[in-house]
């Protein structure tokens, strides 16, 4: 495989969240997804008006336990449309008491790879890179390595923070660095790697830290390029999770804590002071944005500055997956204008496409010389946008090249003859 070290160095801005350290917030409420689809959810499953300790059951969805994340009462189900996940049956729990539901605590002696991939699942575990359950991805990579595992692979937690503004993983690292290094041991444990470590991209000082506090051996240190990459040496082959994964799996393993809560990035132009917050899941972004004093006006992003996504609706529940938020100002975009040439986007481009020479095929409908141009290994890391001094939206339309596969079909209306 080769490895393509391109990229570019991002603006960081995550210095005045990082100083304040993580800071919790427990909403009055929150919204639980039960259903992921549009079917009405029979409230009587959910017991309402009966107390939930936090980390209770509530239900299961797709093989896994939804858990209350606060103490509370549920009061009715209603549906929404989530931003990035699309429709969502969720539960309403109220806040009130303070009970608290955990798992029993296993020896160390039980801790085969399959009892750490059921703890995973009982505790409700979620891998923040992607939203997925851990205990999915662990099952996967069980199956799917075991050959090669010992020599040839390796379990990355991925502390790198890679864009301008999110910083949540660099704070959880600062404020328990061990708690993810076990985590991280269970995890490879679990898929029977032999190797694994925290991958991230510190500064100097916070660097030095870390590898006090896990060793020296446990950190490796990754470019400061956007996308990041290259997460191990190379012919190492690598899998990833996340470092709030690795600490919700060792909560639950020596603390018996189902994963309720996540750290998350609040920051953006239209914040004066951005800042990390520890939140159970479903907490509405609003109030997050409230407590950041959101000046009017701003666009709502829903994930970092690169690849994130406007929303107009801001009662969104915070959800597994999510680990930055951004309010951000308006600002005047100059018109694009027309492909200078320059190369730019494919001297950067770290898939090592040609990003403009995709993009005037797809233009020039020569959609069947397009799949030689492999457009559908761009991962809409946005770099090619960011760079082209043109002003246009080059991964856009790069992913929009890889969705015609080659193919383009001309609806003409009405067409039956038989
Ligand atoms: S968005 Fe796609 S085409 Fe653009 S730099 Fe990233 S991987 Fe390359
Ligand atoms: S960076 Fe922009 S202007 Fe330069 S070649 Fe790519 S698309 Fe064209």
């Amino acid at each position: 495989m080769q490895l393509f070290l391109r990229g570019i160095v991002l603006p960081f801005q995550k210095g005045k969240a990082l100083e304040r350290g993580i800071e919790n917030l427990t909403p009055d409420s929150v919204r639980l997804p039960v259903a992921t689809d549009d079917s009405v959810f029979p409230l009587a499953q959910l017991s309402p008006d009966t107390l939930k300790g936090q980390g209770e059951e509530l239900c299961l969805l797709d093989g896994m336990p939804v858990v209350s994340t606060i103490s509370g009462t549920v009061e009715g189900t209603l549906m929404i449309h989530h931003p990035l996940y699309g429709p969502l049956q969720c539960a309403d729990v109220l806040a009130s008491g303070s009970a608290e539901s955990r798992l029993p605590i296993p020896k160390e002696e039980e801790l085969t790879p399959d009892a750490i991939i059921e703890i995973a699942r009982q505790a409700a575990v979620y891998d923040e890179l992607d939203g997925i359950p851990l205990w999915e991805k662990l099952t996967h990579w069980q199956m799917t390595d075991e050959d090669l595992a010992p020599l040839h692979s390796v379990l990355v937690a991925d502390g790198t923070a890679n864009d301008v503004f999110g910083s949540a993983p660099w704070a959880v690292l600062k404020d328990q660095p061990g708690m993810v290094l076990y985590g991280l041991q269970m995890a490879a444990k679990a898929i029977r790697f032999t190797r694994c470590h925290i991958a991230t991209m510190l500064p100097k000082k916070r660097r030095r830290a870390l590898k006090k506090a896990v060793g020296r051996a446990n950190v490796y240190i990754v470019g400061d390029e956007y996308p990041v990459t290259v997460f191990a040496d190379k012919h190492m082959e690598t899998y990833r999770i996340g470092v709030q994964a690795c600490l919700a799996l060792a909560q639950a393993i020596k603390q018996g804590k189902r994963h309720t809560h996540t750290v998350v990035t609040v920051a953006g132009s239209a914040l004066p002071a951005p800042r990390n917050f520890r939140v159970p899941f479903g907490t509405d972004i609003d109030v997050l944005l409230s407590a950041c004093q959101a000046q009017g006006g701003y666009r709502l992003v829903l994930g970092d500055a690169m690849t994130g996504i406007t929303s107009e609706y801001r009662h969104v529940p915070l959800l597994p997956g999510m680990t930055t938020i951004l309010a951000m100002m308006p600002r005047r975009v100059r018109t694009p204008g027309p492909c200078i040439g320059c190369g730019r986007c494919a001297d950067i481009c770290h898939a090592g496409l040609l990003p403009y020479e995709i993009v005037r095929r797809s233009e020039n409908m020569h959609y069947e010389r397009l799949q030689h141009l492999s457009p559908t290994a761009c991962d809409g890391c946005g770099a090619c946008s960011y760079i082209c001094p043109a002003g246009r939206d080059v991964a856009a339309e790069v992913i929009e090249a890889g969705k015609t596969k080659g193919t383009v079909f001309l609806h003409w209306g009405e067409d039956d003859h038989e």
